[in-house]
Parts: structure tokens; C-alpha cells; sequence
């Protein structure tokens, strides 16, 4: 189905039951305020998620690492003219890392859109970027802070948190997103240096951040660890970053054990593959660009602005009790 053709039948007489269900009050009867059943969205009509967004083949491209989103084709989607938020985390405060670009800008974006006043890092190359994603949260009406700068020392990583939290005025909510991937097809082609710089980054810079936030954070923070699909069924040219994002899923579930007896909670995102800067700048072989993503069900990569709610709903109270859990969006490729 083509999107904007008419709902079939089943599915629109779903939604007029579900409307008869809310006009009657029935949702406000099981402890829904009534404010949420007054002036109901308009309907949409059902996407079909395989022609929502561009499919593969992709132009051919490469930019030199970290890359920038605005300089991608096609541009990616995060959320910037679709994203509507309904105040689910109104006053929260939040530091995202990799928020630049990709699927950390989606977060960032779909976090201030609910509500959340916002600091995201990334490196000073990215600047571009991130003055993007800055003007889109203000936008919104949120704080937004920018800091750039290196995670791969603990010193800045120390500094990148102290500096979220003064001038937030707290944090709550911490999305470690950042992240590096780079192809080597082969092991004697991994340095010692891509090596270390990979495990620095995924690896270490989240315990780093993770560790000097846990002392601003209260009952109810959150915080959202960045795993992916490669720790579960790692491609053969990622060894030494899909063991990183299978140690982000282990970690994720040892800290929630270790911190939710006091009332914070920690989950994982794992994505399938995304449409970012992450793939154009050496993280997936160059021939495979044109094609990226034609392996899922849909024929086609996720954009971020797809994954961003699953950030949303982690961070927010309506999932209290998801503490340990990796959730993913795969398109059906039978991963998490
Ligand atoms: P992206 O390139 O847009 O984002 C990655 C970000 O990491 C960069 O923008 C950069 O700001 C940050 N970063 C990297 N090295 C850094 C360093 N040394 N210091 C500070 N910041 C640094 O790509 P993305 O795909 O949105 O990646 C975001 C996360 O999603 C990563 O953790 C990645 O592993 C994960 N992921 C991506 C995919 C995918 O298909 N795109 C799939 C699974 C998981
Ligand atoms: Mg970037």
C-alpha cells in the first residue's frame, strides 16, 4: 500500500471502536487524565513502513571520519519536521552523547520535544552539525547546551558530565549514544590503534560517563546505553566493534542489577541498520553503501527519526518497570 491510500476497512473501524471506547470514557476509567481523551489528535492514517522512507540504491559517497549528516544523500530523517512530543518528559534533564547527528540526534531532538531541557556532545568536528541540532531543541523551547569534545579520556569525560549537570541544573537522563565503526575486512588489517580507539570510545567512555553521572542522579533517572544488532550476529569486518556493543548489552544488565535497588533504571537500545554518518564515513565497506539496509524485511535502513521513541519511552516514567532491557528495532530481521 502506497502511503495516504485509504485505511482498509478492518483498520478503521478498529480506530472508530477504540474513538467510541475513548469518547465513552472508558480510557480515563483506567487511570488515564481526562485532559489526555479531551481534543484527540485528527487520525492518521496507517504508514506502510516499507514506502515511508527512501529505499536503497543510495548514491555512492564517503566522507572522511566523523562525518556530517548535513552532507549526506539522501539527508537523513531525525525527527526534525516530524516529531511531535506530548510532554512525556517535561522538567527532565538530559545529556546525550553523539547528539549531533544520527540516531543521538533523534534522541536529542525527540527529548526536547517532549519536554526535556537538553546538553549533547560530539566532536569539534562536528560542529555543523551540532549547531543543527542546538537551533531545533531552542526551537522547542528547551535549554540547550553544546559541548564538544574527545570521550576518550576519562578527564574529558568528567568534565563533559560536571559541565551537563551545572549548567542543566541536575541530570536525570543520560543517552550514551556516541560511538566508532570502522570496516577493516580483515584481523591483520586492525591496528593496536583501531583497536584502542574503538574500545575507548564504546567501551571505556561509557563507563567513564557513566560513572561520573551516577552521583548526580536520584530514584527515577534513567539512563539509555547505545548496543546495536552486531553484538548479537556480528559482520565479519567489525571484530573489534561488535564485541564492544555485545559488552554494552552485558554491562546495561549488570549496572541495572547493581543501581535499581535505588530507583534507577538502565536499558539498551539496539538498532539494525540506520541511515547515518556512521556508514559513509568507513563504519560499512564502501561498496555496500549504495545497497545499505536492503537485507531487512522492509528492503530498506531505518532513518533515526524511527528509533527515537524508543529512547523517549525508556527515559519516561510509563516504562518504570523496564530496568536491564535491550529493546531493538530491526525491521524484522529476528534480532532484538
Ligand atoms: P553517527 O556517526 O551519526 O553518530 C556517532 C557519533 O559518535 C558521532 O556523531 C560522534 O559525535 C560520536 N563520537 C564518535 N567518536 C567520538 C569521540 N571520540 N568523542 C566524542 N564523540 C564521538 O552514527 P549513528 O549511527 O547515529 O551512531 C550512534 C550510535 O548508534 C553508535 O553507538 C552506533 O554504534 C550505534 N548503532 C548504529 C547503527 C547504524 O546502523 N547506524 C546500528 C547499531 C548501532
Ligand atoms: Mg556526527
Amino acid at each position: 500500500m502506497e502511503p495516504n491510500t485509504p485505511p482498509p476497512p478492518d483498520a478503521l473501524s478498529r480506530r472508530q471502536v477504540l474513538g467510541g471506547l475513548a469518547a465513552a470514557g472508558v480510557a480515563a476509567t483506567v487511570g488515564a487524565p481526562a485532559a489526555a481523551n479531551a481534543g484527540a489528535a485528527p487520525a492518521s492514517p496507517p504508514q506502510n513502513p516499507v514506502t515511508q522512507y527512501p529505499q536503497p540504491p543510495f548514491p555512492q559517497q564517503q566522507q572522511p571520519w566523523p562525518g556530517l549528516a548535513s552532507r549526506m544523500t539522501p539527508r537523513p530523517d531525525h525527527g526534525e519536521t516530524s516529531y511531535k512530543g506530548s510532554g512525556r518528559l517535561a522538567g527532565r534533564k538530559a545529556l546525550v552523547t553523539g547528539g549531533d547527528s544520527g540516531i543521538g540526534r533523534a534522541a536529542a531532538i525527540a527529548f526536547a520535544r517532549e519536554g526535556a531541557d537538553v546538553a549533547i556532545n560530539y566532536l569539534p568536528a562536528e560542529e555543523p552539525d551540532a549547531q543543527e541540532v542546538v537551533a531545533v531543541i531552542r526551537q522547542a523551547g528547551r535549554k540547550a547546551v553544546a559541548i564538544p569534545g574527545d570521550i576518550r579520556t576519562e578527564a574529558f569525560c568528567q568534565q563533559l558530565v560536571d559541565r551537563a549537570a551545572r549548567e542543566l541544573g541536575g541530570l536525570d537522563l543520560l543517552a550514551n549514544v556516541a560511538g566508532r565503526q570502522q570496516q577493516r575486512q580483515a584481523i591483520a588489517e586492525l591496528t593496536s590503534e583501531d583497536f584502542d580507539a574503538t574500545l575507548k570510545t564504546n567501551a571505556y567512555a561509557l563507563f567513564w560517563i557513566t560513572k561520573a553521572a551516577l552521583p548526580h542522579m536520584g530514584p527515577g533517572s534513567t539512563i539509555i546505553n547505545t548496543t546495536s544488532e552486531q553484538g548479537f550476529n556480528p559482520d565479519p569486518w567489525l571484530l573489534d566493534y561488535a564485541p564492544t556493543k555485545a559488552f554494552i548489552a552485558n554491562f546495561t544488565k549488570a549496572l541495572a542489577k547493581q543501581v535499581g535497588k535505588r530507583g534507577i533504571r538502565v536499558n539498551g537500545v539496539a538498532p539494525g541498520p540506520y541511515w547515518t554518518a556512521l556508514q559513509v564515513t568507513g563504519g560499512t565497506p564502501q561498496e555496500k553503501v549504495p545497497t545499505f539496509g536492503q537485507d531487512t524485511p522492509y528492503g530498506r535502513p531505518g532513518q533515526p527519526a524511527e528509533i527515537a521513541a524508543l529512547y523517549v519511552h525508556l527515559a519516561s516514567p510509563e516504562s518504570s518497570f523496564a530496568n536491564g532491557s535491550i529493546m531493538g528495532e530491526s525491521a524484522g530481521k529476528g534480532l532484538p
